[in-house]
C-alpha cells in the first residue's frame, strides 16, 4: 500500500498515520518528523530547514524532495509507505509521480483529511508530544497520562503566529494539489472532525471502499 494523508496543519495526519501504520505494516514518513530530526541533530539540512519551519514557512522543495525520494527508495519501503506532510506542493508532488514512475509503481490512496481553519488553532497551540515515545498528545482533547505530563514538549513552530503562516501555505500551495490527485481517480475525503477513534474508523472505511478510478 503506497499511500499519502493530506490535510491542513493539525488536521491529525500524525495521530491517524500512528494508527493505520499497524494495520498496513508499512513505514509512517512524517516529513516533518524528519526534518526535525535533521534540525536537532545539526546537520546541514537541519540547519537550512530550521530558519523555514520556525517562521511557519515551506522548507526548500529541492530540500525536502532528495530528502524522501532517497527514504522511499530505502528497503522497508518496498512493501508500500505511508506519507504524512509530504507532498505540500505541486513541484513536490511532480517529482514524488516521476520517482515512482521511474520504479515502476503506482500510488494507491490519497487521503484528505478535512477540518475546517476555525478547529486548528485549538489543536495546533494544545499539541504536545513524549519526546520519548513520539506520542501526540493534546492538553483538552487528548491529555497526557499523569506519568508522561511532566515531560510532554511543545513544538517552536506550535505558537498562534506559526500556526497561522501554516494555514495560509497550506491553502496557497497544498490544497491545489488535491485535484491532481482527485483527477486521477486515488483521492478519499475524511471528515477529520470528531473524536481521534471516530476519524480513525472514517479513514478505515475509506481506505477499504472501491476508489472512485
Ligand atoms: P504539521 O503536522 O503541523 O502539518 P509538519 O510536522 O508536517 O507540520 O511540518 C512542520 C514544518 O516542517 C512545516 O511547517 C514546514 O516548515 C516543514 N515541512 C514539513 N514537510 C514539508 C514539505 N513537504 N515541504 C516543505 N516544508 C515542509
Ligand atoms: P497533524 O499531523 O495533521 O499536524 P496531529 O496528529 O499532530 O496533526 O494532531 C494535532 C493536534 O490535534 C494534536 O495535539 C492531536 O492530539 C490533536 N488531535 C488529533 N486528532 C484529533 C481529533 N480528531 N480531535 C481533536 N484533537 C485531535
Amino acid at each position: 500500500m503506497r499511500m499519502i494523508l493530506i490535510g491542513p496543519p493539525g488536521a491529525g495526519k500524525g495521530t491517524q498515520a500512528a494508527n493505520l501504520v499497524d494495520t498496513y505494516e508499512i513505514p509512517h514518513i512524517s516529513s516533518g518528523d524528519m526534518l526535525r530530526a535533521a534540525v536537532k541533530a545539526g546537520t546541514e539540512l537541519g540547519k537550512v530547514a530550521d530558519r523555514y519551519m520556525k517562521a511557519g514557512d515551506l522548507v526548500p522543495d529541492d530540500v525536502v524532495i532528495g530528502m524522501i525520494i532517497e527514504r522511499i527508495g530505502a528497503d522497508d519501503c518496498a512493501r508500500g509507505f505511508m506519507l504524512d506532510g509530504f507532498p505540500r506542493t505541486q513541484p513536490q508532488a511532480a517529482a514524488l509521480d516521476e520517482a515512482l514512475k521511474k520504479a515502476g509503481v503506482d500510488l494507491d490512496a490519497v487521503v484528505l483529511i478535512e477540518v475546517p481553519d476555525e478547529l486548528i488553532l485549538d489543536r495546533i497551540t494544545g499539541r504536545r508530544s513524549d519526546p520519548e515515545t513520539g506520542t501526540i498528545y493534546h492538553l483538552k482533547f487528548k491529555p497526557p497520562p499523569p506519568e508522561v505530563a511532566g515531560r510532554v514538549v511543545q513544538r517552536k513552530d506550535d505558537t498562534a503566529e506559526a500556526c497561522t503562516a501554516r494555514l495560509s501555505k497550506y491553502h496557497r500551495e497544498t490544497a491545489p494539489v488535491v485535484p491532481y490527485y482527485e483527477a486521477r481517480g486515488i483521492l478519499r475525503r475524511v471528515d477529520g472532525v470528531g473524536a481521534p477513534d471516530e476519524v480513525l474508523l472514517r479513514l478505515t472505511a475509506a481506505l477499504k471502499a472501491p476508489s472512485a478510478s
